[in-house]
């Protein structure tokens, strides 16, 4: 059980930049107890205003990518600007990714002891590929701390992505050459969704293949409706391993920022996530309201064994547990 505190000392230890309480306001808000979710809200509220000024960066990839290399090699190189970086990670210990903490944790050894970078991984019950439903909460919370630039990783699994789109200013698709299958059309989707692509390990004898998977990238994107923020999605090739290239990723990042920030669409972007949030905590609380509602937790079984056995169905079973629970 994690120690709780008082909410001034969560909100001025957060102010401080002091990671062992910053490290304890993540798990507050991750904290599904009513309790907890009471202080959490006043605890975001009172940093709100202090939050909101970092570039948010979402990163994505297959497992084997490089996605762990690259956040080493861009986060110090991040780090080398004089900013502040905070790193929300999948946990790479979740059953999504099947790799090992010590594995990741030696990719990222050099930014994890930098004082200037922060790495959460991702709680045991993420869902979605290692983004809890708290990512959000998570990142305004850094930025309160003093991060200027948050990084939010997850893997190539479906919905994953699109929630982690949902939440950032810019989004990074890293994919790899070859294999000959470069445009399926789960790929085609996901490019996208896109702010810059980068094909990543485009080093020694795979350079050759990473140029050319570069140019069939950049005719597919040509096929694609121009966004609404008119932003031309760059391909770019590059070496997580070498630091190759990297910087080029950073150079899109600040390119789109000045551009999106002076035609409007970043600060748009941002009131529309802010819908999106109000929206999924409307739907978290109905829904925790609706499971802890002590009618329906008592039929709630009952129901659920005569679905289960074909005697009601899920539609009938759903609006009899909802009619107790709007007490009708
Ligand atoms: P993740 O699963 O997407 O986080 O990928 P990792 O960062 O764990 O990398 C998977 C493997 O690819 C590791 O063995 C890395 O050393 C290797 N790798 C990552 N980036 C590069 C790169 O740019 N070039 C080469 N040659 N190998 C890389």
């Amino acid at each position: 059980m994690n120690k709780r505190l008082s909410l001034d000392t969560y909100r001025e230890g957060v102010l401080e930049g002091n990671r062992v309480i910053l490290g304890q306001a993540i798990t507050l808000i991750e904290s599904s107890l009513g309790t907890d979710i009471e202080i959490a809200a006043q605890l975001v509220q009172a940093l709100l205003p202090h939050s909101g000024n970092s570039i948010r960066i979402g990163i994505t990839g297959v497992p084997g990518v490089g996605k762990s290399s690259f956040v080493e090699t861009f986060g110090n190189l991040v780090l080398e600007q004089e900013k502040r970086l905070a790193v929300l990670a999948v946990d790479p210990s979740s059953q999504a990714t099947k790799g090992s903490i010590l594995g990741d944790k030696t990719r990222m050894g050099k930014l994890a002891s930098n004082k200037r970078a922060f790495i959460r991984p991702s709680p045991a019950g993420a869902h979605l590929g290692g983004i809890s439903s708290k990512t959000r909460e998570a990142m305004l919370i850094c930025e309160a701390a003093g991060f200027d630039v948050i990084l939010v990783e997850t893997v190539g699994v479906g919905q994953s992505e699109t929630a982690v789109r949902g939440m950032v200013d810019f989004f990074l698709l890293l994919m790899l050459a070859g294999a000959g299958d470069e445009l399926q059309g789960v790929k085609k989707g996901i490019m996208e969704m896109a702010d810059a692509i980068l094909i990543n390990k485009a080093d020694g004898e795979n350079i050759t293949a990473a140029l050319q998977a570069k140019s069939i990238y950049q005719n597919a994107l040509h096929l694609f409706q121009p966004s609404e923020n008119n932003w031309k999605i760059p391909v770019l090739t590059g070496s997580a391993l070498t630091g190759e290239g990297i910087q080029g990723v950073w150079d899109s990042v600040i390119d789109y920022e000045k551009q999106t920030k002076m035609n409007g669409y970043w600060e748009q972007n941002r009131a529309n996530q802010r819908l999106n949030w109000l929206n999924d905590q409307v739907d978290f609380l109905l829904r925790k309201a609706f499971q802890t509602h002590p009618i329906v937790q008592k039929n709630l079984l009952d129901q659920r064994e005569k679905v289960r056995n074909g005697i009601v169905n899920p539609m009938i079973a759903a609006a009899e547990l909802m009619s107790l629970f709007l007490g009708k």
